[in-house]
């Protein structure tokens, strides 16, 4: 916005939502017929779900309507949190709970030795049970003490079902449901009021593992093929040329689609080019859609990005390639790659999506 002020008084926060969302329907239907009995043939849409509930004796058929049973699903419901689908991790502090967070998020944030902000104050974990008894415990620390803490994550994706497929400039994208397999292994800590989003790295005992299903686009990012060529090491430009660019792409599309960064996670599949963007709530929130929707603008707004900002890194800066959401400590970036990949993408560089291999590293 800097260098485009304009762009601040043009650019428009669309509202997103994911009425299919699968976890948070399953509820609703319970809801719905707590409220109203449902009759036979209504709520087309959501059949399945209904059949579902009725399996599982959830709900039953009563004079020709579908009715709650209440016996089964009173503790259903009052487990139930508006705050967030899921299974979450309960926050102690001195004994009493003092608030919960959900998963996979909580995985990030409430690992043992995690400096974690409570009502504006600093604690840190000192004991974090899960997957047994989903808990966490905090602990005072001084005022003054100098770090916060960031993971370091591992992510794996698998293409469960492509819903949509579309030709945007000339990248192919797909707007798919997604399997993600997720691994907290550490994390590093980060000196309060740094601009440098990098520290030093301190691995877990045993690593946190979560999987889950949620909804995301994946695309092709087309080879650096300049860069690579002048290049020392080969690999590590091309890699760190498209883990720049799914930083970029994650944190310009906030200002086209209404801030859906902090809801979003990426992953770039190793020197393939494949580029995995995915809700981070489980089920879908409808952010990556709201981003596959106007997904040319965010790869234009990308470019801008990187192409107009003054650093002169190899790796680029904070306000280019580095992200806070970054689950590899802001390491294997390439500034330049990642702009040689945006221009061949905003001039029309054709690519089609091909399948993920095994041998590819991961970045996050
Ligand atoms: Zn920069
Ligand atoms: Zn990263």
């Amino acid at each position: 916005y800097k260098n485009h002020p304009d762009d601040y008084f043009e650019d428009v926060e669309k509202t997103y939502i994911d009425p299919k969302n699968p976890f948070v329907e399953e509820f609703q239907v319970l809801a719905m017929a707590c409220d109203r009995p449902i009759s036979k043939h209504e709520l087309k849409e959501h059949q399945e779900i209904i059949e579902h509930h009725i399996i599982k004796e959830n709900l039953k058929i009563f004079n020709n309507r579908i009715v709650p049973n209440f016996d089964k699903i009173n503790s259903m419901l009052n487990e139930y949190s508006i705050r967030g689908i899921g299974k979450s991790i309960d926050i102690f502090l001195s004994d009493r709970k003092v608030g919960d967070r959900v998963l996979p998020i909580a995985l990030e944030e409430l690992h043992k030795d995690a400096i974690y902000f409570l009502a504006g104050i600093r604690y840190r974990v000192k004991e974090f049970d899960y997957p047994k008894k989903n808990l966490a415990k905090l602990e005072k620390i001084s005022r003054d003490y100098p770090y916060y803490t960031k993971s370091l994550t591992e992510e794996w994706p698998t293409i469960e079902t492509v819903f949509e497929k579309r030709v945007a400039n000339g990248v192919e994208v797909a707007f798919c449901k997604l399997h993600i397999q997720k691994k907290v292994y550490g994390y590093v800590n980060i000196e309060l009021g740094q601009e440098i989003t990098q520290g030093e790295k301190v691995m877990l005992d045993t690593p946190l593992e979560y999987d889950f299903i949620t909804k995301g686009i994946v695309f092709h990012a087309p080879r650096p093929i300049k860069v690579i060529e002048k290049a020392e090491d080969e690999d590590y430009a091309e890699a760190s040329g498209y883990h720049a660019t799914e930083h970029v792409v994650i944190e310009g599309s906030n200002m086209i689609t209404g801030g859906v960064s902090q809801d979003l996670g990426g992953i770039s599949l190793g020197t393939s080019g494949l580029i995995f963007i995915y809700d981070g709530a489980i089920g879908g929130s409808g952010a990556s859609k709201a981003l596959y929707d106007r997904f040319e603008k965010a790869l234009e707004r990308s470019m801008h990005i990187v192409k107009e900002c003054p650093c002169k890194n190899e790796s680029g800066c904070p306000r280019c390639t580095f992200s806070y959401r970054c689950g590899n400590n802001n390491e294997f970036l390439h500034k330049y790659s990642a702009l040689e990949i945006l221009e061949r993408i905003n001039k029309g560089e054709k690519t089609e999506l091909i399948d993920p291999t095994e041998g590819d590293r991961p970045l996050v």
